[in-house]
């Protein structure tokens, strides 16, 4: 079964009639952009498990984990898990492109967030 994916209406943002957007527009795009990293994988033969994405404690200060913003993802290869920041570059740079901030920027390769009142 093949699936075709519009990326360009994934990567839309939902605004008011007035033209503002809301954080909820915000956390809903994010997830869909985060739907795309996962196709991505997978089509350079990746695999993914699910790190911590929402979450009420256990990262850092202001962390966008508590904003639904950001997701950790475990990086595997032929099974292996894949731990450096240099591993997740290719995976990253195309979240980059997408309009997502990356974590390996900042030496955390396996974070991947949707930038947001000046917070990563
Ligand atoms: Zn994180």
């Amino acid at each position: 079964m093949h699936m075709v994916v519009d990326v360009e209406r994934m990567l839309r943002v939902r605004t008011t009639p007035g033209g503002k957007v809301s954080l909820t527009a915000l956390q809903a795009k994010f997830v869909r952009m985060v739907a795309l990293l996962i196709i991505k994988a997978d089509e350079l033969g990746y695999e993914f498990t699910f790190g911590d994405a929402y979450a009420r404690s256990g990262h850092m200060d202001k962390s966008l984990h508590y904003s639904r913003l950001a997701i950790d993802l475990n990086l595997f290869k032929d099974g292996i898990y894949k731990y450096e920041t240099s591993e997740y570059k290719e995976l990253g740079e195309y979240w980059e492109s997408i309009g997502g901030a990356w974590g390996g920027r900042f030496g955390d390769g396996n974070h991947f967030s949707l930038a947001y009142g000046g917070r990563k």
